[in-house]
């Protein structure tokens, strides 16, 4: 199945550099940047510089190439922000939203990485039926 991607939403306009971003980290096939309306001190986006529109879409059609080197960064970003939980403090959520069910805005695969406070259970609004 093919999955249609829109090359005007606004992460693909931050990799073409039409648009600034506060870059953290660059890789081949990535880039991390700080969300913009930050939900915790540390709150980074993660993206494949590939056209992917969702975790699973990334997950089942990118390269390995791709993949090993997202992976890679997510690891590094965590060392680098000293994230890593030690004995019973601190730790770190990843989450990537697909979809209009989970709400995604930005239709170009990402990946937040939240830490920097306690995050608490991971929260999913009331259903409304
Ligand atoms: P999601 O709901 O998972 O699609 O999250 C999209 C995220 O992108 C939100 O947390 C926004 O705050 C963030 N965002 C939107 N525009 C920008 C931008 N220009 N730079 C950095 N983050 C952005």
């Amino acid at each position: 199945m093919t999955i249609a991607y829109d090359d005007q939403n606004i992460f693909a306009k931050i990799l073409r550099g039409e648009i600034p971003n506060d870059t953290v980290a660059e890789t081949e096939h990535s880039l991390a940047f700080r969300d913009i309306f930050p939900q915790a001190p540390t709150h980074i986006l993660v993206i494949p510089k590939g056209p992917y529109v969702t975790y699973g879409h990334f997950a089942s059609a990118a390269s390995e190439a791709e993949i090993l080197d997202f992976t890679r960064l997510v690891g590094k970003l965590v060392a680098d922000f000293d994230l890593a939980p030690v004995g019973d403090s601190g730790g770190y959520r990843v989450a990537s939203n697909a979809g209009p069910d989970a709400h995604q805005e930005v239709p170009h695969m990402h990946m937040h990485l939240v830490g920097g406070r306690i995050l608490g259970p991971f929260a999913m609004p009331e259903r409304k039926v």
